[in-house]
């Protein structure tokens, strides 16, 4: 637990001064319009896509992550870290490794996305 602790302070810090960086200025990150008869099956477009998110993390992005960071290092304070906001469920460990900030178990987080999606 201590571990995971250091790695949320440490994350936090990265996306702090990563903000810093940007200023005060929004960065747009403009969606690129697909190439008329695109090669691209579905899958390498997504894949595409999902790494243009991640060089360009739009402040937005930055902000919510420094939220739900800051959030994980509340529960840790207040002894919640751990357990999941949904369903009050212990969230397994490898899953809390993976994805320090996380909130939900997979169950829950399988149930929101659906929701989303629908
Ligand atoms: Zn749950």
């Amino acid at each position: 637990m201590k571990e995971l602790r250091k790695r949320l302070e440490r994350e936090r810090q990265a996306v702090a001064a990563r903000l810093r960086q940007l200023g005060g200025t929004a960065a747009i990150v403009e969606e690129a319009p697909a190439p008329a008869g695109s090669v691209f099956d579905e899958a390498d477009h997504i894949q595409a896509a999902e790494q243009r998110e991640m060089g360009l993390m739009s402040r937005e992005r930055l902000v919510d992550r420094m939220e739900k960071l800051t959030a994980a290092l509340q529960r840790m304070e207040d002894g919640s870290y751990g357990t999941c906001v949904e369903c009050g469920k212990a969230i397994g460990t490898a899953r809390l490794k993976a994805i320090p900030e996380v909130a939900t178990c997979v169950a829950c987080q399988e149930r929101l996305e659906r929701r989303r999606f629908d």
